[in-house]
């Protein structure tokens, strides 16, 4: 009984890494450089890639003893909500990706977890775990549009940056300002 069921990746898939061109010797090199489609979900409530952007992969494959060494930046637009105020937030964001992937059947494979070392199946990389992974850390979990934004009035809702520096609700009770009025026709 082979350990592994056949792959179930299609290699036409754009986080799909191909090594069939890679030979199976250590310090054996290809660069992958391609622009793919980010799939949907890459980020977290308030910021992430749009789905569909493009993302530039620079990477490159490096046969190592017991498999195959992927490393790299993926770069891409993010685009997301200021937790202050609300307003949208257009960036960019680079991660760095270093992943191993074991052979099918090294000892790699033999002693490691898969969600301490990643596989290969058959010749074939599944990239999007660890692009998730590396995108997600590098995610702001408090985006600001700006480090110093001062968000919204409690009270009004209107953004600090359109309000007067004197701007205040402290109003006289008008229940009050009814008495005073009071008080004046008495006299
Ligand atoms: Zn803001
Ligand atoms: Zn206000």
């Amino acid at each position: 009984m082979p350990k592994h069921s056949p792959t179930s990746l299609d290699p036409r898939s754009p986080l799909v890494l191909d090594t069939r061109e890679l030979p199976r010797r250590p310090g054996a090199l290809r660069t992958v450089k391609r622009v793919v489609q980010a799939p949907s979900d890459l980020g977290v409530e308030l910021i992430g890639v749009p789905e569909g952007a493009d993302l530039d992969l620079d990477l490159r494959m490096e046969s190592v003893s017991e498999g195959v060494l992927v490393s790299g930046t993926v770069s891409g637009p993010i685009r997301g909500e200021c937790g202050r105020c609300l307003r949208e937030i257009d960036d960019s964001v680079t991660v760095t990706i270093q992943e191993l992937y074991a052979y099918e059947n090294s000892t790699t494979d033999a002693t490691t977890e898969e969600d301490e070392v990643g596989r290969l199946q058959g010749d074939l990389i599944d990239l999007e775990p660890a692009l998730r992974d590396a995108v997600v850390l590098a995610l702001p979990t408090n985006p600001l549009c700006r480090q110093d934004c001062p968000g919204l009035c409690p009270d009004c809702g209107v953004h600090w940056d359109d309000l007067p520096a004197d701007h205040s609700h402290q109003q006289v009770d008008p229940r009050w300002a009814g008495l005073s009025q009071l008080t004046r026709t008495e006299e």
